[in-house]
């Protein structure tokens, strides 16, 4: 028999919040460009007067975007901060590179939740083992 079980509504929530974050930031126009070049603009009082055309999209994503960000930037350290290696202890013959696992998840070292972190922020691929 095949039971199928309800999805966890935190977790539905969760997502939801995720999904709409990701669609009002999609939406929005990227300022990447046009910071490049008002930052040469840069008065001597430290700022950039401007006139600027911000569609609705524009705003719904700047309302929040701080607030967003930093959130995210703390789950990302918490994520850090719970998956990180430990050695996994054991017997091996290669005592300079032991077997790592992660100390959260106990997946091996890197896991599958480090792997993500670092394949999102495009960091470089995590070293399984120490440079020489
Ligand atoms: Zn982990």
């Amino acid at each position: 028999m095949n039971i199928e079980r309800a999805e966890d509504p935190q977790r539905v929530r969760l997502r939801e919040r995720l999904e709409s974050i990701l669609l009002r930031t999609e939406k929005a126009t990227s300022w990447h460009d046009e910071a490049a070049h008002l930052r040469g603009l840069v008065n001597h009082e430290g700022y950039v007067p401007i006139r600027a055309r911000l569609a609705g999209e524009d705003l719904d994503f700047l309302a929040s975007s701080r607030d967003e960000l930093l959130v995210f930037a703390e789950l990302g350290l918490r994520l850090l901060d719970l998956h990180q290696p430990r050695d996994a202890g054991g017997i091996t013959s290669d005592t300079a590179h032991p077997i790592l696992r992660c100390r959260s998840c106990m997946w091996r070292w890197p896991c599958p939740t480090f792997r993500a972190m670092s394949e999102s922020f495009g960091a470089q691929p995590a070293r399984l083992t120490e440079p020489a």
